[in-house]
């Protein structure tokens, strides 16, 4: 279609983030939490939302949300920065260091926004790759590395699509060859054995970012944040918009880490039902990948993707079809939900598959 005015010309080829939202019976396309927070934080958050000034700017810098979150992590406020979902803060990150003239890496497959947001900043996307077994090789690292200058490096841990956890050794290798800014994406980090949160420091340009959507099951809220370097946040700071966290933004994020035992409970019981699911997966025709987040990367092995995506969407299961996508032919993902949807999804591809 022509328009009567055209977008940028960097931006004329540039495709939108499509994630169907169809309605069904068993949702498992985004892996979200399949429940939901407790009911002590509703009723805390409905008493403190009657209580809000609504005439008035939110405080601006989020200051207790900042220390609640730096508390949850044992860090100074100064090295935490919070945003509209984890993507904001993604963004934020890039038009800060990326932008016209630098240049962003990633290792492919992985989260597509990363380079999709460092695009719109106007940067240029360098793609290094990933084994067939979907895991990244330090000599590929360096290769990109040398070869693009990135100003700044993407990791994905546990990386979405695949799940797989990156090695500690190879997130320090990173933070060691990286010429600029590390951002270890970390939106399924507490599924996860190991944090590159322990690399944080202020003698390092890694940052680690996080997200309300998943583990503290707020996907409705959008909230995210990253720790990383005081000095960086600082920059952060000046490049995002005014009051971009409204009050009951902030309040919700601040009450949700009091309850960080309810939370853990969520996580442990979504990794033990990860493991259930995977190894039903192991099971039938499909080829599955480790996983150390809350959704299974599989691949049908004698049946078309996006055939099996249909059939499951015709029992009212809808996974992520990832089919189409490069370097993930035929594969799918499936958030891990609660027992009774897995057993509905497993019940649907078995008989998709026949
Ligand atoms: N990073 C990764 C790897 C994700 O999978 C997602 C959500 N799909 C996000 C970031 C964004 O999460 P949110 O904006 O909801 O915090």
């Amino acid at each position: 279609m022509t328009t009567p005015f055209p977008v940028r010309d960097d931006l004329r080829s540039l495709e939108g983030y499509h994630s169907p939202q169809v309605s069904v019976r068993v949702r498992l396309n985004t892996n979200e939490s399949s429940e939901p927070p407790p009911d002590a934080w509703r009723d805390a958050f409905a008493a403190e939302l009657s209580r809000v000034e609504w005439h008035r700017y939110p405080d601006r810098a989020a200051t207790a949300l900042r220390e609640a979150i730096a508390d949850l992590h044992g860090v100074p406020a100064s090295m935490v920065f919070a945003a509209n979902g984890s993507n904001e803060v993604l963004q934020t990150l890039l038009l800060t260091y990326a932008g016209p003239g630098r240049t962003v890496a990633t290792f492919e497959p992985t989260y597509q926004l990363h380079g999709h947001i460092a695009r719109i900043t106007g940067a240029t996307v360098v793609e290094g790759e990933r084994g067939a077994d979907f895991r990244l090789d330090r000599a590929e690292v360096e290769r990109l590395v040398s070869a693009a200058n990135p100003a700044v490096v993407f990791l994905c841990s546990p990386n979405n699509p695949t799940g797989m956890v990156e090695p500690e050794p190879l997130v320090r290798a990173v933070a060691d060859l990286a010429p600029g800014l590390v951002v270890v994406d970390e939106a399924y980090g507490q599924f996860a054995p190991w944090s590159a949160l322990e690399l944080v420091g202020e003698e390092r340009p890694l940052v680690v970012t996080r997200t309300f959507s998943k583990t503290w099951s707020m996907a409705a809220a959008r909230l995210g944040y990253l720790v990383g370097p005081s000095w960086l946040v600082a920059e952060l700071d000046k490049v995002v918009l005014p009051y971009h966290l409204d009050a009951a933004k902030q309040i919700a994020g601040r009450l949700a880490v009091r309850f960080k035992g309810e939370m853990e409970a969520r996580v442990k019981a979504v990794v033990d039902e990860r493991d259930r699911v995977s190894a039903a997966l192991g099971t039938l025709d499909v080829d599955v990948f480790p996983s150390g987040a809350n959704f299974v990367l599989f691949r049908p092995r004698s049946m078309p993707g996006r055939a099996v995506w249909q059939g499951l969407l015709h029992r009212s299961v809808l996974v992520r079809d990832c089919s189409s996508w490069p370097r993930l032919d035929h594969c799918l993902r499936v958030t891990v939900g609660t027992p009774a949807e897995d057993d509905a999804f497993l019940a649907a591809l078995q008989e998709v598959l026949g």
